[in-house]
């Protein structure tokens, strides 16, 4: 009996030896995720974030205070489960509730007067599985939290296009706009339900959910009909309160000023209800119409998650869509982690002295790998060539006697015998 993978789960696994003609995709390669996560964390290092890990899973409670009852994400795409002690969980859809629920339970306000964390982590959705959207997706972000200064917003966005640029994505477009706050907001769903009410008929039943429950979510509709119906709805910032407004005129500002190119989408809600004011996207063209990354301001949140009165802003990214859209760009694969050295022990001396031997290098801090299989000479410097190691070390009966070894640089194919003692010193160059 062999199991398969679970619908719209993936398996991450080492990249394929050099030299095999076959390539495996770059959401599958490990060192593709490897280098993307290492140049998310330095990016956000210049940017002064630190690192903060949640669980998978929080109280069933949060995401539906947090995220919101009427959002589809929460309505359709939990993952729930009640554990054997009676607790509701959920595993998490995405990332910011967790961090604010970490934020809030571990006081860490007191500590620091503005937060700056960075996350990476699996995120679970029940979605249709396809390409670039799957039911364990996995995002890397950050929260500012403390901070509520327009500057901050362009910052996380020059922090999210920084991060794409890094990695050779440039072809990127940046869609901002405001969804104001709570109140100002009331008055521009009695317009929106006003506008779209006469149009009901024609749309999604998804829509006319939304319509009853959370209107706003409207504007999210994937549905092409839905989207020609709402073409001429009215728009959102034509409804902000005065202080929304110069809040959003700042940020568009900051962004110019930053030379980031962007566009205001006044159809530009995103799927959570915490947000306030500014909620930005990022797309490319590779991707379509599913989203590189995004996210926005949430000034109230802290609060109704029990902390004190505190704003926020964050964004998240699909690790997958930025490894899909890397090779659809064409973009030069991430290497893997490359050997420094091979180990090639002929004979049953060699190979009870190669495990030392490796050992020692490793302590030197050189990345050794050894044939264990006693194989043919041939064989073991095929091996060393597909873990792409610099140096093939030859140790037989002879080099045991005399405590040296044949090292063989790959490249050249030049060779020379030297003391064992003088290995390290020879790889390290
Ligand atoms: P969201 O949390 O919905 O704002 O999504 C933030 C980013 O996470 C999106 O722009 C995508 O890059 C990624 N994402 C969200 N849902 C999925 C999914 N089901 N599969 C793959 N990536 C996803």
């Amino acid at each position: 009996m062999q199991y398969g993978r679970p619908d719209g789960t993936f398996d991450i696994v080492p990249p394929v030896p050099c030299g095999r003609k076959e390539a495996r995709s770059f959401v599958n390669d490990s060192a593709c995720w490897l280098h993307v996560e290492s140049v998310f964390r330095s990016v956000c290092k210049t940017y002064g974030f630190a690192e903060i890990r949640t669980p998978i899973f929080e109280q069933t409670d949060l995401f539906h205070r947090a995220v919101g009852d009427g959002t589809d994400i929460v309505a359709k795409e939990t993952y729930d489960f009640v554990t054997r002690g009676g607790d509701r969980l959920t595993l998490r859809p995405e990332g910011t509730a967790g961090a604010i629920r970490a934020y809030v339970s571990e006081r860490l306000w007191i500590e620091r007067p503005i937060a700056k964390l960075l996350y990476i982590g699996p995120n679970f959705r029940y979605e249709r599985a396809q390409r670039g959207r799957y039911r364990q997706h996995h995002q890397a972000g950050v929260e500012v939290l403390g901070a509520s200064m327009p500057s901050i917003d362009a910052e996380i966005i020059d922090l999210a296009v920084s991060f794409y640029r890094a990695l050779g994505i440039d072809d990127i477009t940046v869609k901002v706009n405001s969804v104001g706050t709570k109140e100002s907001r009331a008055s521009y769903l009695d317009a929106l339900k006003a506008y779209a009410e006469p149009l009901l008929g024609e749309m999604s039943d998804d829509n006319k959910r939304r319509f009853e429950q959370n209107p706003l979510r409207m504007l999210d509709s994937k549905d092409k009909r839905d989207i020609a119906l709402l073409q001429d709805a009215p728009n959102l910032i034509d409804f902000l309160d005065d202080a929304s407004a110069e809040h959003f005129a700042k940020v568009c500002q900051y962004l110019t000023d930053l030379g980031i190119p962007f566009e205001i989408d006044h159809r530009l809600v995103r799927g959570f209800d915490y947000y306030t004011r500014t909620a930005f996207e990022i797309q490319c063209k590779v991707l379509g119409d599913k989203a590189l990354g995004g996210g926005g301001r949430y000034n109230q949140l802290v609060e109704q998650l029990g902390g004190p009165a505190t704003p926020g802003i964050g964004f998240g990214l699909g690790i997958e869509r930025v490894l899909i859209t890397m090779e659809e760009l064409g973009l030069p694969r991430p290497s893997g982690n490359q050997l420094d050295a091979f180990l090639c022990p002929m004979g049953d001396a060699a190979r009870d002295a190669a495990t030392s031997i490796a050992s020692n290098l490793r302590k030197a801090g050189l990345s050794v790998d050894i044939d264990y299989m006693g194989r043919r000479l041939k064989a073991m410097l095929e091996m060393a060539d597909a873990g792409g190691a610099k140096y093939a070390i030859v140790i037989g009966d002879d080099e045991i006697a005399s405590q040296t070894a044949a090292v063989r640089e790959l490249a050249t194919q030049s060779q020379q015998t030297i003391p064992l003692s003088e290995l390290a010193m020879l790889i390290k160059g």
